[in-house]
């Protein structure tokens, strides 16, 4: 955990920020879901909530910075995402608190109005660098199996329920993009069907 916060706090002090100017029609993905969530009212009144501080880790009632998905994709390649992750997926380390044996289904939400309503949010929402974006293949990829090519149950990676969504539309547009493969399962014909032999 340490390792993670002292990636974040890094990313943030070399702060890469020019890019957020971007239009807001350029940011697509989970951005423009939350967005047509949340309705008008998120244009209308501000957001209530806590402003973090440079370097500062998110936690419960903090106002959720907006970064684009540019930023997004210099941050899965800087050294301050090595640090935090190293070579494992973002979700390796995540644990949830839950009672009993088996794992209840993930919240619908760790974001409520711009603010941070969950005190253990998802491992996407904790990170607000990791941004769900069709070109952001290498955070894609952490989330579908390598075996089915299929994306991995939210109850294994954590992640809530509106990123997920998200990420399913990602990963279809990614698809239909072609940066990602699409998985085609194994079908065994019977060639004597294409035959053209008459039974007798
Ligand atoms: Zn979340």
């Amino acid at each position: 955990m340490n390792a993670l916060r002292r990636g974040f706090a890094t990313f943030r002090t070399i702060g890469v920020r020019p890019l957020l100017s971007a239009s807001p029609k350029a940011r697509v993905g989970v951005a423009l879901l939350c967005e047509n969530a949340a309705g008008t009212d998120s244009e209308t009144t501000e957001p209530k909530g806590r402003v973090p501080k440079e370097g500062e880790v998110l936690r419960k009632g903090d106002l959720y910075p907006d970064i684009g998905y540019q930023t997004s994709l210099q941050y899965m390649d800087s050294e301050a995402y090595r640090t935090a992750y190293g070579d494992d997926v973002v979700w390796r380390h995540y644990r949830r608190n839950f009672k009993g044996h088996y794992k209840p289904e993930t919240r619908k939400t760790c974001i409520r109005g711009g603010v941070v309503s969950a005190g253990n949010p998802c491992p996407i929402c904790r990170d607000e660098y990791l941004v769900i974006h069709y070109t952001n293949v290498k955070l894609l990829n952490q989330f579908i199996s390598p075996y089915t090519g299929e994306i991995l149950p939210s109850k294994i990676t954590g992640i809530c329920q509106k990123q997920l969504k998200g990420l399913r539309v990602a990963v279809q547009m990614a698809q239909d993009h072609g940066l990602i493969e699409t998985a085609v399962p194994f079908k065994k014909y019977n060639y004597a069907d294409y035959l053209d032999i008459k039974p007798s």
